[in-house]
């Protein structure tokens, strides 16, 4: 009796399968059809009062149905997002972006057939580790300390990292790499079809980690002339019912712009309103050169604080950092990162334990001091730049032109610097120029920027 209960039961639902299957077909032909007509009118892909009209009534019919509003928006958002990729195809495809770490491989290359480089394009600390870090790296080793650790981090690192931040060893995870961190936040607290809110220009990560995991990053677009200030407003108005993240960078990468906690606090205000989880990617926290806020100091509870120990100790290569949010929430990375990594490898643990107890204030005043001298230089050529408040970095806009061309003529002159449209789409009238070198590669690196420009 149960058995063909079950198996009517298969039967219906194999048969609701179908129909579905169907009318999902039946949507993309639709969608390829509205793509040939705004391909015709010229119009673009992308409608966002559309979409929010689509969404607006898909959660109406959810609640009518007794249908779970957070389901039928991860659904409408794969169907949004592969609607989008239809009605793109055909038209012509848009180059594929050069990022920072792009250049640098190309640098890399030109280095190995004999060119010399003068290397402007990356974050990399020149300044050594230090010392202290390298004498704990051995000494774990004599001492057979590199075994697996606990997932989350080795106990008494994890105990430090809470002790110096004010909250409890369960708030806390040790990542490879700050890097590691954002990347399970957003694996960890976004599914598929959900929507992220990042600030740009910005480090792509936070991008590329949201597509990765099937989820879309809505942009909010700062500008040089509101000093890269973010529109609250804007920022707002962006919400809609899938999104579940707001993802900020202060010191940022590429601008050196920092926040008032005035603007901040209104940051964590809009994402408390609409129950959004905020990723505060504070790796240049100590590179602050007034004062800097944290979004730890707001206590809100659905924030996770990601910080690093590859820029203030210069540790690039070891590749740790950690994040510092609700037990609940680093659960969740905790998990992506048993899947992904096992743990930070302990002898690392044990360098970064000892670099816990170094004073990083010379490195900060060091780069401070290089940043000065850029911009000096580029006041001098009379490039028009927002002074950077902290970070490594200058983005200057170009007098004239697009990125692309001016940095590959830059790479056979010998200097890599970042292009500007990297870090968005709107930014190819501007390049990043990092401060991680000596004072005189600045300046020759500098020189080779004002030649280029000149004879352009
Ligand atoms: N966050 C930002 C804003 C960065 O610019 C970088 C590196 O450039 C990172 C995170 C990654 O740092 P990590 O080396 O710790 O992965």
């Amino acid at each position: 009796m149960e058995k063909d209960n079950l198996d009517s039961l298969r039967q219906q639902i194999r048969g609701v399968t179908a129909d579905i299957m169907q009318k999902i077909q039946q949507r993309m032909d639709l969608a390829k059809q509205i793509g040939d007509v705004k391909s015709k009118m010229n119009i673009d892909v992308k409608d966002e009062k559309v979409e929010q009209e689509v969404r607006l009534a898909v959660m109406k019919q959810a609640e009518e149905l007794g249908m779970d509003k957070d389901f039928a928006l991860r659904l409408l958002g794969i169907l949004l997002s592969e609607s989008e990729t239809v009605q793109a195809m055909g038209r012509k495809p848009t180059a594929p972006k050069q990022t920072h770490l792009g250049i640098f491989q190309k640098a890399r290359q030109l280095e190995e057939s004999g060119k010399k480089m003068i290397h402007l394009e990356v974050g990399e600390p020149d300044y050594p580790a230090p010392e202290s870090v390298g004498n704990a790296l051995s000494a774990a080793f004599r001492s057979k300390k590199y075994h697996y650790t606990e997932t989350a981090g080795m106990p008494q690192l994890r105990n430090a990292i809470a002790k110096i931040a004010g909250v409890g060893r369960d708030e806390v995870i040790v990542t490879p790499g700050g890097r590691f961190a954002v990347f399970s936040a957003i694996a960890g607290l976004v599914k598929p079809g959900q929507e992220i809110i990042t600030i740009e220009p910005a480090w792509p990560a936070y991008r590329e980690c949201a597509e990765f995991v099937g989820a879309k990053a809505r942009v909010l677009k700062t500008t040089f002339e509101s000093q890269w200030t973010p529109d609250l407003s804007e920022l707002e108005s962006l919400v809609n019912g899938g999104t579940k993240m707001i993802a900020i960078n202060y010191p940022n990468n590429p601008t050196g712009k920092t926040i008032d906690r005035k603007t901040l606090s209104a940051i964590v205000s809009i994402a408390q309103k609409h129950d959004l989880y905020l990723l505060s990617d504070e790796v240049y926290s100590e590179y602050a050169f007034g004062q800097f806020h944290s979004v730890l100091g707001f206590g809100y509870e659905k924030s996770i604080v990601v910080s690093s120990f590859s820029k203030t100790y210069a540790m690039t290569g070891f590749r740790i950092g950690h994040a510092i949010a609700s037990p609940d929430i680093i659960k969740k990375m905790t998990k992506v990162q048993a899947v992904g990594v096992t743990s930070v490898a302990e002898p690392i643990q044990h360098a970064a334990m000892a670099a816990l107890s170094e004073d990083a204030s010379a490195n900060i005043r060091l780069v401070e001091k290089r940043l000065k001298f850029v911009c000096s230089k580029l006041d001098q050529m009379g490039l028009k730049f927002v002074k950077p408040t902290g970070a490594m970095y200058v983005y200057p806009q170009l007098p004239f032109g697009e990125d692309m061309p001016i940095v590959e003529s830059l790479l056979e002159k010998g200097l890599a610097i970042a292009p500007g449209s990297g870090f968005g789409d709107s930014y190819s009238g501007f390049v990043r120029i990092s401060a991680c070198r000596p004072e005189d590669e600045l300046a020759g690196g500098l020189e080779i920027l004002s030649s280029v420009l000149r004879a352009a």
